[in-house]
């Protein structure tokens, strides 16, 4: 297992990105989808509506709750978990289909699903995206400071609770630049070493 500070290359194209919510990891995931293409991306479903400039189908595939439902009741769905009143999940045949062509293949997904995906593929890579101090967090988690105290207090005491998740993964890659943090992630995905290198 991962304990051993190695794995053959086969048993960790899957790798799972996470952390807890306003560290960047879907700025780590634009810049990937920009300047690594030899990287697969999981598209996710969700029940949330697209943000301006979000295109189904490579953000996201947008389904209404009828269709999450049925995904879920069919067993589509790799691992699901609900956030901020979204429900949000991972289609499963695509990523299977991925592993078996053998291109290295990344989920970002919240902490609750890495925690599944832990469970079904406890083969699978699950790096923590962990902010640079706890102190770049709560301004990150405190947004604009336009909030009432006792909406920030809710975000970190969130806060507090996704970063005690990091016991739980694989190794903790700091968020100190995106750049760094992708140059160390392709590592993990294609370098036999990087398991070892990387910590
Ligand atoms: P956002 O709405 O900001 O795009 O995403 C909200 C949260 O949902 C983020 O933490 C993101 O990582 C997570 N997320 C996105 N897709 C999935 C998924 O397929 N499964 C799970 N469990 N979480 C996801």
């Amino acid at each position: 297992g991962a304990e051993d500070g190695f794995l053959p290359l086969s048993e960790r194209r899957l790798t799972v990105l996470s952390g807890p919510s306003g560290v960047g990891k879907s700025t780590v995931v634009a810049e990937l989808r920009r300047a690594h293409p030899e990287v697969w991306l999981s598209v996710s479903v969700t029940t949330r509506r697209p943000r301006p400039g979000e295109v189904h189908g490579v953000h996201y595939y947008f389904v209404d709750g009828d269709e999450f439902d049925r995904l879920v009741a069919a067993g589509e769905l790799l691992e699901w978990a609900e956030f901020a009143g979204n429900r949000y999940g991972t289609p499963r045949e695509p990523v299977l289909k991925k592993l078996a062509e053998g291109v290295p293949t990344l989920l970002e997904i919240d902490l609750e699903g890495a925690r599944q995906v832990r469970r079904s593929m406890p083969e699978a890579l699950l790096v923590f995206l962990a902010p640079p101090s706890w102190e770049e967090l709560e301004k990150r988690l405190r947004g604009r400071g336009t909030e009432p105290e006792d909406v920030i207090a809710r975000r970190l005491a969130a806060g507090r609770i996704e970063m005690a998740a990091e016991s739980e993964f694989d190794l903790t890659l700091v968020n100190t630049s995106v750049q760094d943090v992708c140059r160390r992630l392709i590592a993990l995905m294609t370098d036999p070493q990087g398991v070892t290198t990387t910590t």
